[in-house]
């Protein structure tokens, strides 16, 4: 595929970050033509044409969301950009963030104009240190050069950017638990609805886009909603609920493979193509064994699978908004792509994905927190030898009993701890029981942990 990067198109330029540079390449040359010439609500327009779908992991359409503002709301109304890219082997933003934080920013300047916010909150998570700093002094350069502020280039519109740095935990980047911190408390998700583009942040309506979803937005105004329209996926017409998954996309490589990094395709190239051809494939020579399409929450894809349509297997499955649901993953989620090598135990790899889910959850719902807890048990005795055989079953049982989705739970860190175990255990279960049938003890397990 013949594909010219246009979201990571300066990244590697020398001083890629700074105010001088962007500008020279045409930055806010677009956010200045929206503000003389375009109404807000034409911006929405254009947003809602376009497609575009949120990169944060969930895909709901942007314009759409934006629309979900009460009209003739007296105010305030806020902008937030969630930066707490968590999900483990995500990084897309960071890049983003770091090489080219002023595409981002004009993302937010016109995002912000189109919805009328006058503060937007970035939110950043604590571990991304040099973006905090760079995106620091970005927002410096903009306060200085007037496009920030009272009265931007003498438009009557005014905005400030309040750069807000979390704690360090995976629950604040589900939005509601992003407001709670924001707000000066404890990252506990709020029960939706009210969604946040009602009641929000300091309870006042807040829309909460990702950082790549307003680099996309930058580029669309740009260049166009054909252009942005002319990549991806159109809707599938046999699927009317289908809103197909336009654009390019950042994926982001990490796992076993030879050449762990962030890539921009269109959306819709098949995880097979994204390992070997962009990734320079499996590292040591090695076959892929499982492979996670978009973050662990997403579930596991079986790459020697064949698809029920015999198009291959799942390593085929194209990596847009529908393709990981067809091999019974979650969805797309952040298009981070997780590869697991045929010499890797699926018990590792599960345990290390309870370990982690166990540890984040915040505590508020009792499935969760004991769920999550529980299937961590179960594997730590799985990996020691000691599994029972009644053990696969119960592990399904809580892993489906568990998350909003069965609406046992206030958000959907339950469903994406749930859903790797499901699939893990579904796909490989000769594996599973195989390794309890002969006491198999993993090969990270420290002898004295045997015993205790
Ligand atoms: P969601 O489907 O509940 O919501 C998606 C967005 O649409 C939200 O902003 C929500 O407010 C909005 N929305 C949905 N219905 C609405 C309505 N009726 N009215 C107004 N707004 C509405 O999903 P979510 O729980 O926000 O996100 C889950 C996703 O987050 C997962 O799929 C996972 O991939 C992703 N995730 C990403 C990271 C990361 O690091 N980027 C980390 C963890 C999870
Ligand atoms: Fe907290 Fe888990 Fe409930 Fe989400 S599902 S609010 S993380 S306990």
């Amino acid at each position: 595929m013949n594909y010219e990067p246009v979201l990571l198109a300066r990244i590697n330029k020398p001083r890629s970050q700074q105010l001088e540079g962007y500008r020279q390449d045409g930055g806010y040359e677009t956010f200045a033509r929206v503000l003389r010439e375009m109404k807000p609500e034409e911006v929405v327009a254009r947003v809602k044409e376009s497609g575009l779908r949120g990169r944060g992991g969930a895909g709901f359409p942007t314009g759409i969301k934006w629309a979900f503002l009460p009209k003739n709301h007296p105010g305030p109304v806020y902008l937030a950009v969630n930066a707490d890219e968590s999900e483990p082997c995500t990084y897309n933003n960071r890049i983003l963030m770091e090489k080219d934080p002023h595409q981002v920013l004009e993302g937010v300047l016109i995002s912000s104009y189109a919805i009328q916010a006058r503060v937007a909150f970035f939110y950043i998570r604590y571990e991304y240190g040099d973006a905090y700093r760079i995106l620091h002094e970005s927002i410096d350069e903009l306060y200085q050069s007037g496009l920030l502020g009272q009265n931007i280039l003498n438009s009557g519109y005014s905005l400030d950017i309040v750069l807000h740095r979390g704690a360090g935990a995976y629950i604040c980047g589900e939005e509601t638990g992003l407001i709670e911190s924001l707000e000066g408390k404890r990252a506990w998700p709020r029960i939706k609805p009210p969604f946040p583009a009602v009641e929000g942040a300091f309870r006042k309506p807040t829309i909460v886009n990702n950082v790549e979803t307003l680099a996309c937005v930058t580029q669309i105004m740009r260049r166009g909603v054909e252009w942005f329209r002319s990549l991806g996926v159109p809707p599938d017409p046999k699927n009317p609920r289908d809103l197909g998954s336009y654009g390019p996309k950042l994926y982001t490589l990490a796992g076993h493979v030879n050449e762990p990094k962030c890539v921009e395709l269109p959306m819709g190239v098949t995880v097979r193509e994204l390992v070997e051809r962009y990734g320079g494939g499996v590292w040591k020579g090695r076959k892929a064994k499982a492979v996670n399409p978009g973050g662990i929450s997403m579930g596991f894809l079986r790459c020697d699978l064949p698809l029920k349509n015999g198009e291959g297997t799942e390593y085929d499955i194209p990596l847009d908004f529908n393709g990981p649901g067809r091999a019974g993953c979650l969805g797309l989620g952040t298009g981070a792509v997780t590869v697991i090598d045929d010499q890797t135990s699926m018990i590792d790899v599960v345990h290390n994905v309870c370990q982690f889910f166990s540890h984040e959850s915040c505590g508020q719902c009792t499935p969760c927190r004991e769920g999550t807890g529980w299937m961590l048990k179960i594997m730590e005795r799985l990996r020691r030898g000691r599994g029972r055989r009644e053990d696969l079953d119960i592990l399904l049982d809580v892993a489906e009993r568990i998350g909003i989705i069965p609406g046992t739970t206030i958000c959907g860190l339950a469903d994406g701890a749930g859903w790797p175990v499901k699939t893990a255990i579904r796909k490989f279960r000769d594996e599973f029981e195989a390794a309890i049938r002969e006491g198999k003890v993993s090969r990270y397990v420290r002898p004295l942990e045997v015993v205790a």
